[in-house]
């Protein structure tokens, strides 16, 4: 018997039958946003801790990867089985154990999806902040593998600020827990920021303990039409300094705008280059004053027109132009690289204008948005794959890209992670000292390399 078949014998038996090597089902967890496809030898589904512990056991005893997945909307390729293995599917481990009101906290599974998640809190009146576009669909487990954002992300912070403590397994098959259930704990090094953003590296997040918070009384969203993208960006990099801060400044150009345009809710003429969505939130009072103060600070530097939202469906148009946005891209071009850079506030108006240098050099459409509230654009390099040279294009405007960002004391990753996508570009955010000591981790937690190889480092 094979090495695979009698590993699908011992993980169908510990899994009461969740498990398959059906090619018509191993294909389904073949890929992710990426859009690039590795087929895995075996999915499994394990349902609890105890199941997740057994199947990295058997793992690591013949030496075979294991690549854990939420829903595969990674943009980095962080859940690809790219030397083959087992993936393992979370889907089933979707429970929200636990909502303490009076503490603030919840306790959930790594499969449940991230919306879901939003709708069980906001009905006891509270509010996670962490808020990916994709949250119809990616999982919290996705999220703590990746330290996901979201446009919220300005006021709020990322994951990683929600996260108190996690039980995790690690690939021997120990399982952990790490972190506290109170406001506050120092005590030992921070295992849990560690595992926070791994990508599944060094261990398979089993349950979470997240912080949540008050559901704020008020929210007020608006869309500003800006007639240049300058004019925008220099709203942006200025608008805390207005003494507010915005629960979200999400930033979309003109290329954004038109594969949107329809879904607004409103008209946008075509004079208009770049858009900026704007939230506040609070008291009722405090939402409606900075709303106004907002508004007025835009016109001042320029906006053509401010539209605020007067209704939940007014509100619910413009975000979803918005999320609409990452799929609507492909009407300008089969393929995209997906960026997601981060530069400082104040160096987003230089930054914009050198995605346009390097646009008009490449020839190739840069489709730029994103939560520039907190200096993240999202920057999509638009080309056709299959011709060689717009790959080679496309393949130097990302070179360039990151060399701009680091060049304007940026990061090459906001919140996708570095996956295989990135790998070629850590080496130039990080020396060989700081790598060394990341290598040193992984060792650590994952001697025999066996839990999503091939992710972060090169030859890895
Ligand atoms: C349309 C669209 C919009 C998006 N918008 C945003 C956005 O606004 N902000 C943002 O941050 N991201 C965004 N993303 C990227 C993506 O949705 C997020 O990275 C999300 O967190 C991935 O969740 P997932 O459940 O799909 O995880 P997957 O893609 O399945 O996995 C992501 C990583 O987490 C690891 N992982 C999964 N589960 C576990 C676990 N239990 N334990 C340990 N590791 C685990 C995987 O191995 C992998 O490395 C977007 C993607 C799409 C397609």
């Amino acid at each position: 018997m094979s090495l695979i078949s009698s590993l699908y014998k011992s993980l169908y038996k510990i899994t009461n039958g969740n498990a398959t090597i059906e090619p018509e089902e191993l294909c389904c967890y073949a890929y992710d946003a990426t859009g690039q496809t590795f087929m895995p030898d075996v999915v499994v589904f394990p349902v609890s801790t105890s199941e997740v512990s057994q199947i990295l056991a058997l793992a690591s005893d013949h030496k075979i990867s294991v690549i854990p997945r939420g829903s595969g909307s990674g943009m980095t390729g962080g859940s690809l089985p790219i030397k083959g293995g087992i993936v393992m599917a979370m889907s089933r481990m979707n429970h929200i154990l636990e909502i303490d009101t009076n503490n603030f906290i919840a306790r959930v599974e790594p499969g449940v999806v991230t919306g879901d998640f939003h709708k069980a809190v906001e009905q006891h009146g509270l509010f996670y902040p962490p808020d990916p576009a994709s949250s119809a669909f990616c999982t919290l487990g996705g999220n703590l593998g990746e330290c996901a954002g979201g446009p919220k992300a300005v006021k709020y912070g990322v994951t990683r600020d929600y996260v108190l403590g996690l039980e995790a397994v690690l690939p021997s098959g120990e399982i952990i827990h790490t972190g506290v259930r109170t406001a506050k704990g120092v005590a030992g090094y921070d295992l849990t920021r560690l595992i926070v953003g791994s990508e599944g590296t060094l261990a398979v997040v089993t349950q979470a303990t997240l912080k949540i918070l008050p559901l704020p009384a008020s929210v007020k969203t608006m869309a500003v039409l800006f007639q240049t993208i300058e004019e925008a960006a220099i709203t942006v990099s200025s608008i805390i300094k207005e003494s507010i801060v915005p629960r979200c400044v999400e930033f979309l150009d003109k290329s954004s705008i038109d594969c949107v345009r329809d879904k607004f809710g409103f008209a946008v003429p075509d004079y208009i280059n770049a858009i900026l969505i704007i939230e506040v939130d609070g008291s009722v009072q405090a939402a409606a004053q900075e709303a106004e103060k907002i508004k007025n600070f835009c016109i001042s530097k320029g906006a053509e027109q401010v539209i605020l939202s007067s209704n939940p469906k007014e509100t619910a148009d413009i975000w979803s132009a918005r999320k609409a946005l990452s799929t609507a891209l492909f009407k300008i071009a089969p393929n995209k690289i997906n960026e997601d850079i981060v530069v400082p506030l104040s160096s987003i108006p230089e930054m914009v204008r050198r995605i346009e240098q390097i646009q008009k050099r490449t020839g190739l459409p840069i489709v730029s948005f994103g939560h520039a509230g907190d200096g993240n654009i999202h920057c999509n390099i638009m080309y056709n794959r299959k011709d060689p040279k717009e790959l080679t294009l496309a393949e130097s405007a990302m070179d360039e890209l990151f060399a701009h960002t680091l060049e304007l004391g940026g990061t090459i990753t906001g919140e996708h992670g570095v996956g295989i996508t990135k790998m070629k570009y850590l080496p130039k955010e990080f020396g060989e000292c700081e790598i060394e000591i990341m290598r040193g981790i992984k060792k650590v937690f994952d001697p025999h390399n066996i839990l999503n190889p091939g992710k972060i480092f090169k030859n890895s």
